[in-house]
Order: C-alpha cells, then sequence, then structure tokens
C-alpha cells in the first residue's frame, strides 16, 4: 500500500516542480521550452521515424511474441491447462501471418530505400562530373587514382565509372 503513496507523492512533487517553472522543460541546446513547443518537437521527432524503421521494430518484436507464446504452449500442455492451450494455440496462426506480412513489407521498403539511395548518389555523382568538366581555370589536384587531376572529389574518370556503377545497380535492382 505505501508503495503507491510513495508513486502519488512523487508524482505531485513533479507537478508541483514543473508549475513553478511554468512547465518548461530543457532543449538539447540548453535553451528552454514550454510545453507546448516541447510536445511539438517531440512529435516531430517520432514523425521522423521512417516507415522502414517502424516496419524493421515491429519486425523485431515477433520473436519475442513467438517466443512468448511457444512458451505458453509448452507450459500450459505440462501443467494440462487445454483451455489456455488451445487459445495460445488459436494465436499462432495470426501471429505467423502478421509476420509474414511484416516481412513482405520490410523487403518492399528496403528496396525502395536502397533505390532511392542510390538516385541520390547518381545525382551527386552526375553534379559532380559537371562540375569537373566546366570550362575554366581552376586550381587542380591529383585524384586518388593517380590517373587525372581533379578540381574537388574525385576526377572526372572516377566519376564516369562511379554513375556506370550505380546505373548497373540501379538495372540490376529492378
Ligand atoms: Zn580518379
Amino acid at each position: 500500500m505505501w508503495e503507491w503513496l510513495i508513486i502519488i507523492l512523487f508524482i505531485l512533487l513533479v507537478i508541483i516542480r514543473n508549475k513553478k517553472r511554468g512547465f518548461f522543460w530543457k532543449a538539447r541546446n540548453g535553451s528552454e521550452l514550454s510545453f507546448k513547443e516541447f510536445m511539438k518537437s517531440w512529435k516531430e521527432g517520432v514523425e521522423g521515424i521512417t516507415p522502414l524503421q517502424q516496419t524493421k521494430t515491429t519486425l523485431w518484436s515477433y520473436p519475442l511474441v513467438l517466443g512468448g507464446i511457444l512458451t505458453g504452449i509448452v507450459i500450459t500442455i505440462l501443467k494440462k491447462q487445454w483451455w489456455l492451450v488451445l487459445i495460445l494455440s488459436g494465436s499462432l496462426p495470426m501471429t505467423l501471418i502478421g509476420l509474414l506480412s511484416t516481412w513482405q513489407k520490410f523487403k518492399q521498403q528496403s528496396k525502395i530505400y536502397k533505390t532511392m539511395k542510390l538516385l541520390e548518389r547518381l545525382e551527386q555523382a552526375k553534379s559532380r562530373l559537371e562540375y569537373e568538366e566546366m570550362e575554366g581555370t581552376h586550381t587542380y589536384t591529383m585524384c586518388q587514382c593517380k590517373r587525372k587531376s581533379s578540381r574537388s572529389y574525385n576526377c572526372v574518370l572516377c566519376l564516369k565509372e562511379e554513375i556506370e556503377k550505380i546505373e548497373k545497380e540501379l538495372e540490376e535492382g529492378k
């Protein structure tokens, strides 16, 4: 009983303390946030999670759920609690179907994510190549490949190879 009293007291203390401070929370940069701003930044943080990350998290929860159900089945069989065995066994197909569909979703999303990353890299390599091929003088330094000098990053030869490689990967990913 007294444990509850301590919890209630603790909550009351937190409320009083925050009331005094006008419901202010410290932001990461040390500036004070009002409750509204705090909720807004928290919401943005949650929304910042990509669908792929969400699916990954869901996928990882399945071994736990399945492990729990299977352990439950074994224990209830040993204890001869047949009605519990029945309920637990009944939930097994649904869980397996859930796992399968989450796995498929994960594979689809990973593919989309990979393609997006490749397209990003392609865009970057192309704009770098454009920069290398621009007219005009510039300070040149030897590229890592030691074949050609470049204005920045990599030389024209390396960039062309990179673009070719990415395009090939994109073609294979289709
Ligand atoms: Zn190079």
